[in-house]
């Protein structure tokens, strides 16, 4: 498997060769059925599990009668998951279906571009955004996420009018008469695990409005459940004026939404996508949403999260010579490293205890499983990376 990866795949990522071939809620299989518990969830991606029944009896009746049609035709269940969508949020907007991340932020930047014209001219269009954080890999996603290791120079120009702040009290520093938006993850995901503060958040929200410049979170990561509600800016008690979504909420097919409150900004032909929000991809991203729904209704995924979280913590506190704490909320977490080498060692040796795990910027080992992840699969992944943690 290694030799045709290497001969016939772009190198563009580090991965690990190993071949799985079938998985369980938080737990998978490779060739030889030896089990993996998984906290990665395919980076925050398989929100109800691997292998779900549910959503794979959808996929397979959904197959069997239209896959896709193009955009140029009603498409019932892409109506229905925007309702669904909608009514979640418990904001009122519109969404625009995309296939990924950075799509559904390409989408929120234009619209937000769109909303800096006046009388036909560019009158507002610069997008301040935070270091540290990852907005995507497109040209202009790559250019908002305030990394400059990433602005990597071969592939410029770039866009002009993203501007970075240090951190949140930064922003009002680099607001001026040409800004637009202000783009921001709730939790940095990439960048660390490292949420902002909510007071902070809610005064910055109420600033914006009344400058009239709009707020752009990016919940591709903290959306579709991960933090507890239907998206963090629930937990953050924020109607921000454009959301955007992905990972998690096709639950392994890709779709991307980007959802605003700004419901005719966007004229016919001024966005669009092939793929996006067809029939294969609503239809599941629906189930998933009822899956987690009924997940969230059953008081399950609290209970799940505070277990996880407890567990964590012990995990911490018992080594505490290798860990600083803990951060994150819900299923989106982190044990704080004291340094870069203990961060890879420790995702090293928990991987070959059967424990997947994931970095995040440059002390955070991350932790995204699958928010219906059972106590049963919890106790023995903790319990392999106590055996991991023993052994460095
Ligand atoms: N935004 C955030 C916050 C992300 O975490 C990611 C991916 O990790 C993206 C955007 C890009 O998403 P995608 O890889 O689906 O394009």
């Amino acid at each position: 498997m290694e030799n045709l990866d290497k001969e016939y795949v772009l190198h563009t990522y580090n991965r690990e060769y190993i071949n799985f071939v079938k998985g369980k809620n938080a737990t998978l299989f490779d060739e030889n059925n030896i089990d993996y518990i998984d906290f990665t969830s395919g980076i925050g991606v398989v929100s109800v599990g691997h292998g779900n029944e549910r959503v794979a009896e959808v996929i397979c009746n959904q197959a069997k009668n239209i896959l896709h049609i193009s955009n140029l035709f009603y498409i019932e269940p892409q109506a229905k998951l925007a309702e669904k969508i909608v009514k979640a949020s418990g904001i009122d907007g519109r969404v625009f279906f995309a296939n990924s991340g950075a799509e559904a932020n390409e989408g929120a930047l234009k619209i937000a571009r769109k909303y800096g014209e006046k009388n036909g001219k560019i009158d507002k269009y610069k997008i301040i955004t935070i270091e540290n954080s990852f907005h995507g890999r497109t040209i202009s996603t790559l250019k908002a996420t305030g990394q400059e290791k990433m602005h990597l120079s071969y592939f410029g120009p770039y866009p002009d009018g993203f501007i970075y702040a240090k951190n949140i009290d930064d922003i009002y520093n680099k607001i001026d008469e040409k800004t637009v938006a202000v783009m921001i993850e709730l939790i940095q995901g990439e960048g660390g695990v490292t949420p902002f503060d909510k007071n902070e958040i809610q005064k910055l929200a109420s600033i914006l409005k009344e400058k009239d410049i709009l707020l752009i979170v990016d919940e591709v990561q903290t959306g579709i459940y991960r933090t507890g509600e239907f998206l963090a800016s629930n937990v953050y008690e924020i109607e921000p004026d454009i959301i955007t979504m992905a990972k998690g909420l096709g639950g392994g097919v890709p779709i991307g939404a980007v959802f605003t409150k700004h419901k005719d900004i966007l004229s016919a032909g001024e966005h669009g996508s092939t793929f996006g929000g067809n029939y294969l991809v609503t239809a599941t991203a629906m189930e998933v949403l009822d899956i987690l729904q009924e997940y969230k209704d059953s008081g399950e995924l609290d209970d799940n999260f505070i277990y996880f979280e407890s567990r964590l913590k012990e995990i911490a506190e018992e080594f505490n010579e290798l860990f600083s704490g803990v951060s994150g909320f819900g299923m989106m977490r982190a044990l704080r490293a004291k340094n870069a080498e203990i961060q890879s060692e420790v995702i090293k040796k928990a991987f070959e205890n059967r424990l997947l795990l994931l970095k995040a910027g440059n002390n955070a080992v991350r932790m995204l499983p699958p928010i219906t992840i059972s106590k049963d699969e919890m106790e023995v992944g903790f319990k392999r990376l106590k055996k991991a943690l023993e052994e460095i």
